[in-house]
């Protein structure tokens, strides 16, 4: 019998095992037969097999309406714009997210405008929003509009960071007063829920990612859900090119060869190779969620008595996606810092990450828009503390082992 990696003093010992890495896509047998299905089936790109996996995540999520596209980026940029989001405009979302969150407002002319995060799940504040929205918009014409730049205040991106839903009803609540609209950064959130409600049921567009380290994968990927039929059949043809049929319809067999260009649309439609990939995904996402839980869980658990590490949190009614595990540092309890932590995890053969460098402290958000670092400083002070450590499906038994020893060994050596 193989002995634990306790057993063999990880870290104490040179390492033998295999490094494990942060992230790791769970690609079965059936993904691969399902890609290669595809492969010799004389039609690859957007057809069939996007429409059916559509279907499928649409009814997965509770959304009538569900655009495939090739990244969650694409998706984020195709609801913005189909939202009405312009040139001049601010939106308004969280510093502690991935630059897509924010880029493509910068796509459309407009600026985003962080708000600061609550210290608990790390999600955007809703006091914090409330408090921005009132002391920085003036309404003036029908609209809201920021009493320095004098853009109009067009909308919310929300950001479930982890997976941990963020607090939606008081998000589309604000939303509602200001009589602005939502759109739902649900890239780390497949699936999550609030009260047995699912992330992308909710009353906004919502975009998800299938990018290869998350949730679920097509290698990349996204879709953009909505209860709206209007807003699903704009971002539906500004996805390909602003045609109004899609490539399908004009070359099936007995397809029209008329197409009308009714706008200059983006090249965002998923091939339908990607997409055999995302409807087994799909069909195992719950079983990936539960191996994700059990991690968590495990993780928890080895954490509990280690007084230099604090444990991700998980509110009462909420359905946690665990995208990510991240932990921070009580740096008072250590005698190293959080970029040191990582490199000992690594000479552990473990794999970790950060998430995020806030977006007010990235060099082109800082010198745009004029953030200084002590503008959001909850999320500044979770950042100098945040470590991601391995939390995905592919893993095995022995890994999250590996990990929650390597974890424990680093605070033991380096305790203050
Ligand atoms: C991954 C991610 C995205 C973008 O998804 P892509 O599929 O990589 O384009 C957007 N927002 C957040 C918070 C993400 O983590």
């Amino acid at each position: 019998m193989k002995s634990t990696p306790l057993e063999q003093g990880i870290g104490k010992a040179p390492r033998t095992d295999p490094f494990i890495p942060f992230a790791r896509p769970d690609i079965g047998a059936r993904e691969i037969e399902a890609v290669v299905e595809v492969l010799g089936s004389g039609w690859i790109t957007t057809g069939n097999v996007v429409r059916s996996f559509e279907r499928e995540f649409a009814a997965y999520v509770g959304a009538p309406h569900a655009v495939a596209v090739n990244s969650g980026t694409a998706a984020m940029h195709l609801g913005l714009e189909a939202l009405g989001i312009r040139s001049g405009d601010e939106v308004v979302t969280s510093t502690l997210t991935f630059t897509a969150t924010a880029e493509v407002m910068v796509y459309l002319g407009a600026r985003p405008r962080f708000v600061d995060v609550e210290p608990d799940t790390l999600n955007i504040s809703a006091d914090m929003l409330r408090s921005c929205l009132q002391g920085e918009y003036l309404r003036r014409e029908g609209a809201w509009h920021h009493r320095e730049t004098g853009n109009r205040l067009g909308g919310i991106v929300p950001v479930h960071y982890a997976g941990h839903p963020c607090d939606m009803d008081a998000v589309l609540s604000i939303a509602a007063e200001y009589d602005i609209p939502v759109l739902d950064d649900a890239a780390h959130s497949l699936p999550a829920g609030i009260d047995g409600r699912r992330i992308g049921s909710f009353r906004c567009p919502t975009a998800f990612s299938f990018y290869a380290t998350k949730t679920m994968t097509t290698g990349e990927g996204g879709m953009l859900c909505t209860a709206d039929p209007i807003l699903a059949q704009r971002a539906r043809i500004m996805s390909l090119h602003g045609i109004s049929q899609d490539a399908w319809n004009r070359y099936a067999s007995d397809g029209k060869w008329f197409y009308e260009v009714v706008e200059a649309g983006y090249k965002y439609n998923l091939t339908d190779i990607a997409g055999a990939l995302g409807r087994v995904q799909l069909a195992r996402c719950d079983e990936m969620l539960a191996c994700r839980e059990a991690i968590a869980a495990r993780y928890h658990e080895a954490f509990a008595s280690l007084e230099a590490i604090e444990r991700p949190v998980c509110r009462p009614g909420v359905q946690h996606a665990w995208h990510l595990y991240p932990i921070r540092l009580r740096l008072d309890a250590l005698r190293i810092y959080r970029a040191r932590f990582i490199e000992e995890l690594s000479a552990r053969g473990v794999g970790a990450s950060v998430h995020f460098i806030p977006l007010h402290q990235q060099p082109f958000y800082a010198h745009r828009y004029g953030y200084r670092p002590t503008d959001f400083p909850e999320a500044a002070a979770a950042y100098r503390r945040l470590v991601s450590i391995p939390i995905y499906s592919a893993m095995s038994a022995q890994n999250v082992e590996a990990v929650a020893a390597a974890v424990r060994d680093v605070v033991e050596v380096f305790q203050a």
